[in-house]
């Protein structure tokens, strides 16, 4: 039974939809929480429109996160969308955000964003905190799952990683680089180290880097150090997941070419996987042992579960286009984001 944690009172999943600018927008904003396409309208915890900016994606699902994680929940955040509707975007801000800085660039994106928050609160505290009671250690990882193989994003050289299970550590990828960070900067190097090798193997491979799913993940790990203290003995791990997936497009179901027909069936099949776990989270279910023995096929999910355990938190963000053009993709885009709810 998971221990009940402090604070927190909203749902373990939030889905937040946010419409790409563009001209001739036919989507339309509602309310705070509604819009309309067509004669329906679809309700989700908040909607952004094409005029929100990187900021506001922040305060709605980033800030919550950092506070969660900070009080020991497994936080994720999952951006689902057709190709080109600003899922990248929305994630890591474009790459120039990256390389100047939070103090000069506004439009960083929501996982920068949350290191340069995360860093200041444990800084904070440990400022006020005159004996520095706790002790913080951050590690992450960055991995790419392309066609059900998993690659290691912080080392190129690292392919076809094997994802093992064991009965303490549940599932993990064997040899995935970890890196340990302790800023803002760390992070951002190893956000731009990510993000160019994705395109490199992109370009190598011949596909377009949106036809992978990427992940990145931070493990805090906090404990009190200090022997005459009441918490001494005490620590916490939380685990925050970072998702990018796959984009998918007319291209990825009319099957354009061998290559792109078999990568559309394996980005259709792992986000329909990872749609049923969202589901159990979302019931607030504990995913069982039959379940374990369905997500076979898909390591995505997989490794999602390990996330998705014990006390977890949730947010997806399922990006669309605002052109009438896109409907289809957008329709399906916003069902696989109302049956998480
Ligand atoms: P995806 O990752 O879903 O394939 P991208 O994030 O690459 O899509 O976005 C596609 C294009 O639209 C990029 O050129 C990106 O810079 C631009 N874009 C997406 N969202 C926004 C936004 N909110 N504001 C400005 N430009 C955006």
């Amino acid at each position: 039974v998971p221990q009940q944690l402090p604070g927190a009172p909203d749902p373990p999943v939030k889905v937040v939809v946010r419409i790409r600018p563009a001209n001739g927008t036919v989507i339309r904003k509602i309310s705070q929480d509604t819009i309309s396409i067509g004669e329906r309208n679809y309700r989700f915890d908040s909607v952004l429109d094409s005029n929100s900016t990187q900021g506001d994606v922040y305060e709605l699902v980033g800030a919550p996160l950092v506070k969660d994680a900070l009080s020991g929940y497994n936080t994720s955040l999952v951006a689902y969308g057709q190709t080109g509707s600003g899922k990248s975007y929305t994630m890591w801000g474009p790459f120039s955000s990256l390389v100047v800085g939070p103090s000069v660039s506004g439009l960083q994106g929501v996982v920068p964003r949350i290191f340069q928050d995360l860093f200041s609160k444990i800084q904070k505290e440990q400022e006020n905190n005159d004996d520095k009671l706790i002790n913080y250690q951050c590690r992450c990882s960055f991995l790419e799952v392309y066609d059900g193989k998993i690659s290691d994003l912080l080392d190129p050289t690292q392919r076809n990683l094997e994802l093992k299970d064991d009965a303490k550590n549940g599932f993990y990828v064997e040899n995935l680089t970890e890196e340990y960070v302790t800023s803002y900067e760390d992070v951002t190097q190893i956000l731009i180290k990510g993000l160019s090798n994705r395109k490199i193997r992109a370009t190598s491979i011949n596909s377009k880097s949106s036809r992978s799913h990427i992940m990145f993940t931070c493990i805090i790990e906090s404990w009190c150090k200090e022997s005459s203290s009441k918490c001494f003995g005490t620590s916490k791990t939380s685990r925050i997941s970072l998702v990018d997936l796959a984009g998918f497009d007319r291209n990825t179901v009319d099957n354009a070419s061998k290559q792109h027909a078999k990568e559309g069936k394996y980005i259709k099949k792992s986000t329909s996987q990872l749609g049923h776990l969202v589901n159990i989270l979302a019931e607030g279910r504990q995913s069982d042992k039959t379940e374990k023995v369905q997500y076979r096929s898909s390591c995505l999910t997989h490794l999602l579960r390990e996330s998705f355990g014990g006390n977890a938190k949730l947010s997806i963000i399922c990006a669309i286009s605002p052109d009438d053009k896109s409907n289809s993709e957008t329709l399906s885009t916003l069902r696989f984001g109302l049956r998480a709810k």
